[in-house]
């Protein structure tokens, strides 16, 4: 079954993942540590991803600046929205900016201005 999470949740959760390949793919520089160049090369891959890990952090703080704050009617606390449809960060509740789509079973393909037209 398919889980629905928060949106800045999941670029979050990808940013932490990319910062975890990077360190392991630099552990596995130390393996060859007999020949530089590999080494070399395992580290400066493993940096590559930590970089990639920054700018989608980066990219998250810009995004959350477009995010809308709104107060969560099922558990009560503050989540932001982005796009048209989102999901509460702490609950999983589903949440619209539109009153259009309000009542409607979520569907991420709202966000998407040439899906939504189809459904
Ligand atoms: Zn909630």
């Amino acid at each position: 079954m398919l889980k629905y999470s928060s949106k800045i949740n999941k670029i979050r959760t990808f940013a932490l993942s990319l910062i975890f390949v990077g360190f392991i793919v630099m552990y596995f520089g130390i393996f060859f540590r007999t020949k530089p160049i590999i080494m070399t090369i395992f580290m400066l891959l493993g940096l590559l991803f930590i970089i990639a890990s920054t700018v989608v952090y980066f990219w998250i703080g810009m995004l959350s600046t477009k995010a809308v704050q709104v107060t969560c009617p099922s558990c009560g606390k503050v989540t932001k929205i982005l796009g048209r449809v989102d999901i509460c960060m702490y609950c999983n509740e589903p949440l619209t900016l539109d009153p259009a789509l309000e009542g409607k079973e979520f569907n991420e393909g709202y966000n998407n201005k040439r899906k939504s037209k189809e459904l």
